[in-house]
């Protein structure tokens, strides 16, 4: 535990499969974390009522990748789970994405068939904007049409982003599909599942390799550029080492935090994140108090956008049950990249940067400045590594 090959930054999903990556090749790897614990966003526990919660928000793991799914398939034992959310809109619970139910619920329609429904929807947008979308408020109405767009994406985009559906790109409210049939899952894609005994586990697992090690509680930067001498869990032989050799320019860093913070002195304006702060309740009641996993609150009538009841998740039972609301801010943990024209432009700059920063990998939501889902993150990692070495 004294020489390492590579310094991994962040045992998130995309640090973890960088060190299972480079473990496999006989690299004898250190994966530092930040935080009091490894997962990144996707951490989960158990709390005190039995139920197993996220503690950054709930994660839905969704893919069409074979190759991701057969790598998590390794890892974890998983149990399919269709998400299904619905939206609280104007005193009606409502599925979304939109389907024939959400139409005709909000409408008093009668739409009985998918090409009802086309037709519905064509009415509703029809030559009221370009195409392709040029943002985000466009790809909305070019779905759905302005009147559904005022009621289920417009305030909760503002809610989420803090800024209007048009400072966004089009991608964003892409995320969300429209069907014109009744389906009520959340994603489409072939495998949707939760790992039975969560994503920390998981996580574990990918780091459980014995040429790798793991310090959590340590900062990269003060790792490397402080004076500090102790840091919990790892002996100084080893703190040495990793100084000595970052200096001689022998020690390959794979840094998936956010790329700003990296490039700090370079003296160029900050990249925008967004957090979320979530409120959590536990109340004592055996069965559930809302219908669904998710409910989203979509108007200006509540700050939150969303309340996450965790009991429903692979139908775990308790005496209470434990709700979350979400509440975005600028302020707290980078969660989400903000995908606009800004932000994209001086991304190109910080990758720049990046790219002539030698022994050093940038990896992940935050390092690449991506809105990736868990299997992007995934995927991306384990394409990097088939391309690159240390
Ligand atoms: N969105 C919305 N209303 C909803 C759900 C989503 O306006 O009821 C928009 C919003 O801009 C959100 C985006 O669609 O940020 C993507 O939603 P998704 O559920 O994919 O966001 P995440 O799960 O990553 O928070």
């Amino acid at each position: 535990m004294d020489s390492f090959d590579v310094l991994v930054v962040g045992a998130g999903l995309s640090g973890a499969v960088s060190a299972e990556r480079l473990a496999t090749r006989a690299k004898r790897v250190l994966v530092v974390e930040r935080r009091d614990h490894i997962a990144g966003n996707c951490y989960d526990f158990v709390n005190e009522h039995g139920i197993r919660v996220s503690k950054y928000g709930a994660h839905l793991f969704h893919t069409d990748d074979e190759r991701v799914w057969a790598y998590v398939s390794r890892f974890a034992e998983w149990e399919r789970w269709e998400h299904q959310v619905v939206a609280y809109v104007e005193g009606k619970l409502v599925p979304v994405p939109v389907n024939i139910t959400t139409v005709n619920r909000l409408f008093n329609q009668h739409i009985r068939s998918e090409a009802e429904m086309r037709e519905w929807l064509e009415r509703e947008h029809e030559g009221l904007v370009p195409r392709p979308p040029r943002d985000g408020r466009e790809a909305a109405i070019a779905r759905v049409g302005p009147r559904l767009y005022h009621q289920i994406f417009h305030t909760y985009t503002w809610k989420q982003w803090g800024k209007h559906p048009e400072q966004l790109d089009a991608s964003v409210l892409e995320r969300i599909p429209v069907r014109d049939n009744w389906d009520p899952r959340y994603f489409s894609d072939r495998y949707q599942a939760l790992p039975r005994h969560g994503y920390t586990q998981m996580v574990q697992r990918i780091l459980a390799h014995p040429r790798i090690a793991v310090c959590v509680g340590v900062d990269f930067f003060e790792l490397l550029h402080s004076d500090r001498a102790v840091f919990p869990g790892l002996p100084s032989e080893a703190v040495q080492n990793v100084r000595r050799r970052w200096q001689q320019h022998q020690l390959a860093v794979v840094y998936t935090g956010p790329i700003d913070r990296y490039f700090r002195q370079a003296g160029y304006p900050r990249l925008e994140y967004r957090s979320i702060q979530f409120t959590t309740q536990h109340l004592r009641l055996s069965g559930y108090y809302q219908p669904n996993s998710v409910v989203n609150y979509p108007g200006p009538e509540v700050p939150f956008t969303r309340i996450v009841e965790y009991k429903h998740f692979l139908q775990q039972r308790s005496d209470y049950t434990t709700i979350v609301s979400e509440v975005s801010s600028d302020e707290g943990d980078p969660y989400y990249p903000v995908p606009n024209q800004r932000n994209r432009d001086l991304y190109r700059k910080y990758q720049q940067l990046a790219e002539r920063e030698q022994h050093v990998h940038f990896i992940g939501r935050l390092a690449s400045y991506k809105y990736f889902n868990m299997d992007q993150a995934i995927a991306n990692a384990l394409q990097y590594w088939d391309n690159h070495e240390v």
